[in-house]
Order: C-alpha cells, then structure tokens, then sequence
C-alpha cells in the first residue's frame, strides 16, 4: 500500500452507512453497487473486457486456471522466483507446476520455458515481479507455437504496461492482487481479467460457486459447476475506487523518481543496472541491479543499508524462492491425499521432482540481485540525500 487516506476513509463510512457490504444487491433497496462498479472502472482503467473482483490475487489465480479448464493431468509452468500463490493456485485446480528459471531482469527466461515445455504442458504463468514487465513478446510466441494458455500473474505489477498495453490483458486471462503489499491496497482484495467471455463466465462459477442463486447474476450461458466463494465486498470494492483515483499519481511518482534515480546513481564497474523488458512500462516500485558476484552483492546491501539506503537482496526475501515453498517442495498440494495432484493417477505422467538446488541459475541471478526500494514520498532533496549516499556505498564495495 502507497498511499491511503480520507477517501478510503469516506468510502467505508459511505457503505457502513447504507449497511449494505454484500456483492449482489439492489440499487433500488439502497445497495451502492460497488463491487460492479470497481469492475468497470478497472476495465476501463486496464481497457480489457471482462473484469471479476475477488478477495486476492491467488483466488484471480485460481478462477483463472478453472476458466481455461486447468486440472489433473495438466502440467502449468511457473516461474522460480515469484510468491508462492503463483504455484499453489495450480496445485489447487489439482494440475502440476513445473518450475523455471528466471533471467537477469527477474522474471521468467523464455528460454528456460522453451526447454521445460513437455507433453503433459498446457499452460504457462508468466509473473511481472517487482512491478517489472516479464519478456512478453518472446514468452507469448512461445506459448502460441507450443499451443500453451497463457496467465499472467500481475499481482505485483498493478497499473503496469508492456508496449503500451495493460500487464495482464495480454494472455488468455490476467491475475491482479490489492493485499497490503501491492500497489493498490483494499483489505484482501484481487481482481480476474480476460477478454473472453466464455473463461469470464466460467471464473465467475469458480468464485461463486452459488451464483446462479441470485437473481443479480444473469446472462450466464455456461453450465454451472461447483466453484467456491471468492466474492469481493462493497467495503474492499469502496476503498478500491478511491485507490484507483491514485493510481496514475501513484505511478507518476513512482516512475519519475526511479528515472531521476537511476540517471543520477553512480554504479562500480562490478554493479550494473539489471535489463529491463519495457523500462516505460515498468511501474517503478524499485531499481533493480545485478552485482557481478554474490560477494559483491552482499556487501553492497550491507554498505546500503548501513547508509540508510532500503536495499534488500531478493535472495533474502525468502518468500519468493521456490525452494521456500514447503508445499511445492515436500509435494503435499492438498489436504486429503485423494485431491492431492502429487498422489493423482491423472497426473502420473505429469514432472514433480522438485528439489532445493534444482534451478543454479535462479539462485545465482538472486544472490547477486540488488533492490533499492523507492517511495511515492520521495521529493527531490530525498532522493538526491538517497542516491549520493547509494553511489558512495556502492563505489566503497566495488
Ligand atoms: C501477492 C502475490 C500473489 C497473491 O496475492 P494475494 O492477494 O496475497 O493472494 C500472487 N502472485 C504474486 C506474484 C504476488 O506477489
């Protein structure tokens, strides 16, 4: 979360008092209609034609692998340096992830993809980490040569853009999250994206599995089928279209002060900046650097961080390291052994030899990555304070 205030505040009042907090509801009755209306307004923010709020970014994640029909059988590839959501949400469709290396800019190497792609490989979660585009041009060819679906898990990239268009309306369905870590924030909050309506439909049954109950929900051409309850709320919805409103300052900010950041940042020659796959349409959230060795990189942290610098080696961020995903790793994806898609016959066919050390590459790239986190605060005498100290801290460890 960036940036909260009286708005949020007002908003929460303004549904406490209507006493009206439930997704469906009548206007007619007094209902505000939030919850539809955020809906829209992230479609027309993101220009994508089908938007469902729900309560995180792990259940977007999952109504948008029931939509595309992911299950057992199926092997999803995931990337090894994301939150542990993006490889759980296969795991609950009861499909197999199979985990890839990252490249220098921290997202997914399509060439890693390329090579992970197997006969049992129907889908691919490419994940914008850090607010930073993955290589979507090469990873969407990829993904249409090899007949995979492709979701993009823009969890940590809300507003962000690739060519000029939306992170997350560029493969079959897009998954954003508004928990307290993301750069729009609303209780526990996500939204489901796609510009199909048949997968619209379908992730609408998964994250209500009684909404053919309700007279609000009409249209439907799909069959129902057992989903769950993933529905949002007009307090999270409420807050969230105040948020929105802040979005493009947000991203102003954001993008501005790394700019003005990384022109003034004096690097040693063994610390460059990591490559970047749409530096415009990053959001700006840190600046990300590669050291030449983990040494290098450990020191420089320590040198940062002694400086006063907020600098955190991903590596450090245990969270979002495959190998930290106990789940994944001790292969135990449900709670009963019979819904577990490790024990599956269906998935007998499907890879899951997972082990700590299985992708060198990623571990490598992590330990000598280097995050200088960037605040919306920043003003110029900040971040001028922030960079000279940065570049001397640097300059001492090279
Ligand atoms: C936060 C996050 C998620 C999960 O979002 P929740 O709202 O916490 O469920 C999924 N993927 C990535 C990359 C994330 O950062």
């Amino acid at each position: 979360m960036y940036t909260m205030g009286n708005e949020e505040v007002e908003a929460v009042r303004r549904v406490a008092e209507r006493k009206q907090t439930f997704r469906y509801g009548s206007p007619a009755a007094g209902h505000g209609n939030e919850v539809v209306l955020f809906e829209q307004e992230w479609a027309d923010h993101i220009q994508v034609p089908h938007v469902l709020a729900t309560t995180s970014g792990t259940a977007s994640l999952i109504c948008a692998l029931a939509a595309l029909g992911i299950g057992p059988g199926d092997e999803v590839i995931v990337p090894g340096y994301t939150y542990i959501a993006t490889a759980l949400a296969v795991t609950n469709v009861g499909a197999v992830p199979v985990i890839v290396d990252i490249d220098e800019s921290c997202t997914m190497d399509p060439d890693a993809l390329e090579t992970a792609i197997g006969s049992r490989t129907r889908a691919v979660i490419p994940v914008h980490m850090q607010g930073m585009p993955c290589d979507l041009e090469r990873i969407l060819a990829i993904a249409k040569s090899h007949r995979l679906l492709v979701v993009e898990d823009s969890c940590q990239a809300v507003g962000g853009s690739y060519r000029g268009r939306h992170l997350g309306t560029w493969g079959d369905a897009g998954a954003f999250s508004f928990n307290h870590y993301k750069i729009l924030s609303a209780v526990e909050s996500g939204a489901f994206v796609t510009s199909n309506q048949a997968y619209y439909e379908r992730a609408f049954i998964q994250h209500d599995g009684g909404c053919n109950l309700w007279p609000e929900v009409v249209g439907m051409t799909t069959d129902i089928f057992g989903g769950g309850n993933f529905r949002s709320n007009e307090f999270a919805a409420a807050i969230l279209r105040e948020q929105l409103k802040r979005l493009p300052g947000i991203l102003e900010q954001l993008r501005a002060g790394k700019r003005a950041f990384v022109s003034e940042l004096q690097l040693p020659e063994s610390i460059r900046i990591a490559p970047m796959h749409d530096p415009d349409g990053d959001c700006g959230v840190q600046t990300l650097l590669t050291a030449a060795s983990s040494g290098v990189c450990r020191r420089a942290i320590e040198a940062l961080k002694a400086s006063g610098v907020p600098a955190v080696t991903p590596a450090d961020s245990g969270r979002h390291i495959y190998k930290n995903w106990q789940p994944v790793m001790n292969r135990r994806g449900a709670h009963h052994p019979a819904m577990d898609p490790f024990r599956m016959a269906e998935n007998r066919e499907c890879r899951s030899h997972y082990s700590p050390d299985m992708l060198p590459q990623t571990l490598d790239i992590l330990e000598r990555s280097i995050m200088i986190m960037h605040s919306v605060d920043w003003n110029d005498a900040e971040r001028t304070r922030l960079v000279d100290a940065a570049s001397a801290a640097l300059a001492a460890t090279a």
